[in-house]
């Protein structure tokens, strides 16, 4: 399924050529604070998936919570955050974050992740999945999405 989604200004418009590999609903401290809302809902994606002029983009490193560095790419133009880079992760992907797409509701979060940093008046939908903290992909993501993140750290489209 196709995609697609923009700034806030109209600027920097991208499209998604395929679904996420995942979606996560992130209740950590550093996502509450990047977003200045109670959690972010990320589409793990190849980057390559992602179609976007980079001329429109700027970025600026964060620390993130792994030691290594989260780079958040935003329109030039007005400044909306689109997606991020986190360089703990290894492969070719990014979050893009969800509130960009033009139709934010066409997919929901497979994932609750850092929910002991959940704020108390989020309440999960019943039969969610959460994690404490993360969680290891091997028990949580679909088998053929697992192939596809392995084709990706080997380099392949
Ligand atoms: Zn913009
Ligand atoms: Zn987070």
């Amino acid at each position: 399924m196709e995609r697609e989604g923009g700034c806030a200004c109209g600027a920097t418009r991208y499209k998604l050529t395929a679904d996420p590999m995942i979606v996560h609903c992130c209740h950590c401290r550093d996502c509450q604070r990047l977003t200045g809302s109670a959690f972010v809902v990320n589409l793990w994606i190849e980057r390559h998936l992602v179609e976007a002029d980079p001329a429109g983009l700027t970025s600026a490193a964060v620390p993130g919570g792994s030691g290594k560095p989260h780079e958040i790419f935003r329109c030039a133009a007005c400044g909306t955050a689109m997606w991020s880079k986190y360089h703990r992760a290894p492969g070719d992907t990014v979050m893009l974050r969800a509130g960009t797409l033009d139709q934010p509701d066409s997919v929901q979060p497979d994932v609750h992740i850092f929910t002991r940093s959940k704020l108390s008046w989020v309440t999960l939908p019943a039969g969610a999945r959460m994690f404490d903290a993360y969680y290891r992909m091997a028990e949580v993501w679909r088998p053929e999405r697992l192939d596809r993140w392995r084709r990706n750290l080997a380099g392949e489209r």
